[in-house]
């Protein structure tokens, strides 16, 4: 069979290469999505931060990826200290989610949306060569075949095999864990931290109940646990959530994951990106990895454009998307070391003794919510004097450009758009008070009022507009 040739190929059919492919085939790109696995089919990364919807209905994908999904109200908390507390959100922002059918819902929109689909197909080998990649694919039931692309992405998760060089960004790292059904399981998501690290409790949608107990890997490795079901009971026995499945009997059999966060060291070339935890990946505690795979494909397909289309810039590319991947490890880390912080303390383990020594303040959770609130449409307001205007690559709407963008410890990176209005010109000649109102009306010629107020509100949500006292 003689070998198809495609813009780009997109390795793996999670979250961040369905939306990757999608994204490259509305910016005028042949897309070939190839995936290992028959969906439906499990995976972890169930608890979505609040930042997942409105990403999916940038890409029209909310309504039929989140049917079915719950609504996160509480999560019951023992972290700080050795009693229970409620973290609420009554809007509800946070999601539970069976992957199984939120991931095919996400692969059907790509799929509809001009993605050509190969499941299940493996990528067995990669090889660069006359500036594009020829790849070995691999199927069940038919002997190898090729296909060659100019551009490989490679969003094949945690487990890649396709040439990843990595460092990791924080302990050595497993998890445990299993889906109980039965009785009387719990329907509120539960975090609580024990002696030998912490576990995390997720009502899953399908009626299973996933318990997960993240120990540091010298403790596995050192006790070598022979029955990992008696090996999960006994974590969720030191916190409080043995009681809690006392009720039921697990769905399948206890795994253990390697869950150690890392980053990878050359996530672009001029031919090949990696996006989704091939790039890199969070540690758990924040139950972010889903959010920001989607946010690092969203990215990765405008920087595949610039490099496919734009060859002179390809520079600021790079160098826009390996930036963006370290600000956001390094952010994410700190926000990490904060909240082993607050925890650590109640204990003497080396897990905690290594993830103990952060000192920045623990934010609120990330399930349920991050930023503060609005300040008042009607309150004086006053540009904070951290914000700075600094020229930086960024994300256009279609290619890695250079623009003007505000930097400020609120908001992540340089921003140059909010909801895709540039920021570029919104200030300037701006009087030193105002309100949110006002800058709405101001901006009026340029931005529809809604918009402008939306703008406004966000600003002051993330302390770039501060109210004067
Ligand atoms: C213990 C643990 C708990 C977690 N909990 C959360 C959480 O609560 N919330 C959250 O948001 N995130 C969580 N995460 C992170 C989350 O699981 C990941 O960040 C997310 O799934 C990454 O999506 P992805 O699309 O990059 O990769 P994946 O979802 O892993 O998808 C990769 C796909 O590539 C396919 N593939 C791989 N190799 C090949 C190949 N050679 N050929 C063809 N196809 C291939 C695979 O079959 C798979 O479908 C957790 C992670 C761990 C380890």
């Amino acid at each position: 069979m003689s070998p198809r040739t495609w813009d780009a190929v997109v390795v793996g059919g999670g979250p961040a290469g369905s939306i990757a492919a999608l994204r490259l085939v509305q910016l005028g790109h042949r897309v070939c999505l190839v995936e290992r696995s028959r969906f439906p089919r499990r995976a972890l990364g169930e608890s979505l931060t609040p930042g997942v919807i409105p990403m999916l209905e940038s890409i029209g994908a909310a309504r039929r990826c989140v049917a079915g999904a719950e609504r996160v109200h509480a999560v019951r908390t023992r972290w700080e200290h050795a009693h229970d507390a409620e973290r609420r959100d009554p809007e509800g922002r946070g999601l539970l989610v069976d992957r199984g059918p939120f991931d095919a819902a996400l692969l059907a929109h790509a799929r509809e949306g001009g993605v050509d689909v190969l499941q299940p197909v493996s990528v067995e080998r990669a090889t660069e060569r006359d500036g594009g990649w020829s790849l070995t694919l691999t199927t069940s039931d038919s002997g190898p075949r090729a296909i060659e692309t100019r551009f490989l992405v490679d969003a094949s998760g945690r487990r890649s095999r396709l040439g990843a060089k990595r460092r990791t960004t924080g302990p050595r790292t497993f998890a445990v864990h299993g889906y109980w059904r039965g009785r009387d399981l719990p329907t509120t998501p539960t975090l609580e931290a024990c002696q030998r690290g912490w576990v995390w409790g997720v009502p899953i949608p399908d009626g299973t109940y996933n318990t997960l107990a993240f120990v540091d890997g010298a403790d596995v490795r050192a006790e070598r646990p022979g029955s990992l079901e008696a090996w999960l009971i006994e974590r969720l026995r030191d916190a409080s959530l043995a009681s809690q499945v006392e009720r039921a009997t697990l769905d399948a059999p206890a795994r253990v994951v390697d869950a150690t966060p890392y980053l990878d060291e050359e996530p672009v070339s001029a031919t090949r990106l990696r996006v989704g935890d091939a790039a890199m990946a969070l540690d758990p505690l924040s139950s972010s990895g889903v959010q920001k795979a989607i946010q690092t494909a969203l990215a990765g397909a405008i920087v595949v454009n610039t490099l496919l289309t734009r060859p002179e810039d390809s520079q600021l590319a790079t160098r826009f998307y390996t930036d963006h991947l370290e600000s956001a490890s390094a952010r994410h880390q700190a926000w990490t070391a904060g909240h082993y912080a607050a925890a650590a303390p109640r204990f003497d383990s080396a897990f905690w003794r290594v993830r103990g020594a952060g000192t920045t303040e623990p934010n609120a959770s990330m399930l349920v919510g991050g930023t503060g609130p609005a300040a008042p449409d009607d309150a004086t307001l006053t540009l904070s004097p951290l914000a700075r205007w600094v020229e930086v690559p960024c994300l256009g709407e279609r290619f890695v450009e250079l623009r003007r963008a505000l930097e400020h410890p609120g908001i992540e990176g340089p921003t140059a758009f909010v909801g895709g209005i540039a920021l570029d010109g919104l200030f300037d000649g701006l009087p030193p008070v105002f309100t949110a109102v006002a800058l709405a009306d101001r901006w009026s010629t340029r931005v529809p009022r809604d918009r402008g107020l939306a703008i406004a509100r966000w600003l002051s949500s993330r302390g770039v507009l501060t109210i004067l006292a």
